[in-house]
């Protein structure tokens, strides 16, 4: 076993230990390992060692990486974590299977508009996961968490969109268990089941608070070098 695939173990066996400390199934936490910035060779022990959800930031950087690499592991679930442009919509919608950062109305207008128009030709639509800035921070994406029900409602009623769950990730310099709570609240008022939240620093905390969906990078792949994309 490689570096990457050993750190990949042992990061599974930690969510294990973490789901089961709080009586939760290890299954119902699914790992997102978070391939940003590293090239398809440092992906391939990831998926030989049998994970097959991986996260990606930049369309741009995932149409570059991912087909070829699909092309081995077709079970592979790809997931959008990134800010997303509005023009960006469509090459999302084909290559993504889940997108984690809705969190405005042009957006939820052209992903509408790019899914409906790729179910039309036979195709499958993407999960779709709201962002919630809990922290409210000017430079992050999101919506703001008053702001969270009305923006839900609209998904689904203006949008026709179906909506998996919500999505935060908390300021980098406070504790991030209350963001997890204030999401989890969010979302249990909304009946919405899906909880992304949760990274290499703080995915333990995250399990505790019902995440099912943790998105973890450099705990697997090390360090990261400049983002490409
Ligand atoms: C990069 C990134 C992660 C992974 O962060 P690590 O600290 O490397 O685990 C998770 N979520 C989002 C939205 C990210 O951009």
């Amino acid at each position: 076993m490689n570096d990457t695939a050993s750190r990949y173990k042992t990061v599974c066996a930690a969510i294990e230990r973490a789901a089961r400390d709080c009586d939760r199934a290890p299954d119902d936490v699914r790992l997102i390992a978070v391939s940003k910035t590293h090239p398809a060779e440092a992906i391939g022990p990831v998926l030989e060692a049998g994970q097959r959800d991986f996260g990606e930031n930049y369309v741009q950087e995932a149409m570059a990486k991912w087909p070829a690499l699909r092309q081995r592991f077709p079970e592979t679930v790809l997931h959008l974590i990134g800010p997303l442009q509005s023009n960006k919509a469509r090459e999302a919608v084909e290559l993504f299977d889940v997108i984690h950062s809705l969190d405005r109305a042009s957006l939820a207008r052209a992903l509408a508009k790019e899914i409906a128009r790729k179910v039309a030709n036979g195709g499958g639509a993407p999960a779709l996961f709201i962002q919630v800035n809990t922290g409210e921070e000017p430079q992050k994406g999101g919506v703001l968490p008053l702001d969270a029900d009305d923006f839900i409602r609209a998904c689904r009623d203006e949008y026709g969109l179906e909506i998996s769950g919500l999505m935060c990730i908390p300021p980098f310099d406070e504790p991030p268990s209350p963001h997890f709570a204030l999401l989890r609240k969010i979302a249990e008022r909304n009946g919405l089941a899906g909880l992304s939240m949760g990274m290499s620093a703080d995915f333990d905390a995250a399990i505790q608070l019902g995440a099912t969906h943790v998105r973890v990078g450099t705990a697997i792949f090390g360090e990261r070098g400049t983002p490409s994309g």
